[in-house]
């Protein structure tokens, strides 16, 4: 088999690749394993007995459908974020061992002693440091990439780089229009819920009225380098730490997208605590939520005192705005999240798996997004986003 040109990689040439292109195996005799479990690309374990590797690998159509015609080159931009985002916070990342331009392929480290986050916390996990880690990994990554750190020119550059059309508009169309106009019939609804959607959703004008704001900044604010897709899925933690895999969406975007993003997941991860009866880890997930807010703002504010590089962007005032800004569009980019994961085609299992309780647990959580989308502003009057979710549609008044 030859490498010089591309083609699509199954198990077999993947060991021969291994074998031949990375160092550490020595021509060692290999197993290799596909493990994906995503749509997009093909992920494969690779190991000689001792050690191990990970290669993700893209196809010219996505995994699970040819009707999804998508740029091979979209592992080498994902590849090239992670490392992009390792400057800033090296551990919260695999490690990428090498990337390569014509294969499409890229091998990193292999996560074997973590956990899926989403997994992880439908089997009632409690994880202390979590809430902590991700504010981390959301102030290092967002605001080390924003103008006020990044050097104008270095900034563009890797803008120029990480520019992605493609991924971006399944974002565009999946979270920004689908879930409120169902114009390709796409939408997965219970017939339960189907009254409420066409009343409550695509019925209300002044909701996709903000909906359309907040398209359009997706469209055009070109903030911070973002992961574009931060939910429990692409998050793995253990004991001690967290590592976050999968920026495929990734471009220069809204900070606010990843900060409510991975909020929205935590809420889907909140309401299954809470129809499932574990008690304990609902009320430790409610204050993941309010310490990713509380740790992220805090950071936030010292990246930006202690790194603002341009003497004219030094101000204390706009800092505070420019942080504030970003939370705000945290709560939007949290509510979208939520209907579409409700409305949409792609479910979360949090959902899914609910018996009895989903009709019921659907509703609650349409009813606060709704309000984080049209009323941002007025989230900061309640001590806790949970205490709005809980209020149910009291709190519209
Ligand atoms: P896709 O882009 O197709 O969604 P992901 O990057 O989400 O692919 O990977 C799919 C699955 O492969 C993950 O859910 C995880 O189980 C496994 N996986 C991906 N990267 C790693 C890694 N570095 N170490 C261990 N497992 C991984
Ligand atoms: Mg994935």
């Amino acid at each position: 088999m030859d490498f010089s040109t591309y083609f699509l990689m199954d198990e077999v040439a993947v060991a021969q690749y291994a074998r031949e292109k990375i160092d550490k195996f020595n021509g060692n005799q290999l197993s290799v394993t596909e493990i994906g479990d995503g749509n997009l690309n093909y992920v494969f374990r690779v190991s000689d007995g001792e050690q191990s590797v990970i290669i993700k690998h893209s196809g010219v159509t996505a995994r699970i459908s040819d009707e999804f015609v998508l740029s091979t080159d979209r592992t080498i931009r994902e590849g090239r974020l992670i490392e992009a985002h390792s400057r800033y916070v090296p551990d919260q990342l695999p490690e990428i061992i090498s990337i390569d331009l014509v294969m499409k392929c890229v091998v990193m480290e292999d996560l074997k002693d973590y956990a899926i986050l989403r997994t992880a916390l439908q089997q009632g996990d409690i994880c202390p440091h979590l809430g902590k880690s991700l504010g981390h990994y959301l102030s290092e990554t967002l605001i080390r990439t924003s103008d006020f750190v990044l050097p104008a020119k270095e900034k563009k550059s890797l803008q120029k780089e990480m520019i992605n059309p493609e991924l971006c508009e399944i974002t565009e169309d999946l979270v920004y229009t689908e879930p409120f106009y169902n114009n390709f019939s796409r939408n997965e609804i219970s017939s339960e819920l189907e009254l409420f959607v066409e009343k409550y959703i695509y019925g209300d004008a002044s909701l996709k009225a903000a909906v359309a704001q907040a398209k359009l900044k997706f469209l055009n604010k070109a903030e911070s380098l973002i992961h574009g897709d931060l939910h429990s899925g692409s998050i793995f933690i253990k004991k001690d730490g967290l590592k976050v895999i999968d920026p495929e969406f990734g471009f220069f975007g809204p900070a606010g997208y990843d900060v409510g993003n991975v909020i929205a997941h935590l809420f889907f991860a909140y309401a299954n605590a809470q129809a499932s009866g574990r008690e304990e880890q609902a009320i430790w997930l409610k204050s993941v939520v309010d310490e990713i807010l509380a740790t992220f703002r805090e950071e936030a504010l010292t990246i930006l005192t202690e790194n603002t590089y341009d003497i004219a962007l030094r101000d204390t005032a706009l800092f505070a705005a420019f942080i504030t800004e970003i939370e705000r569009d945290a709560y939007i980019v949290a509510g979208l999240e939520l209907i579409r994961r409700i409305v949409g085609l792609a479910k979360v299992s949090d959902i899914t798996q609910l018996h009895a309780e989903r009709v019921n647990t659907e509703k609650k959580l349409l009813t606060f997004a709704k309000f984080l989308i049209q009323h941002p502003d007025k989230v900061r009057i309640y001590s806790s986003l949970f205490k709005i979710y809980e209020a149910g549609e009291e709190q519209v008044a």
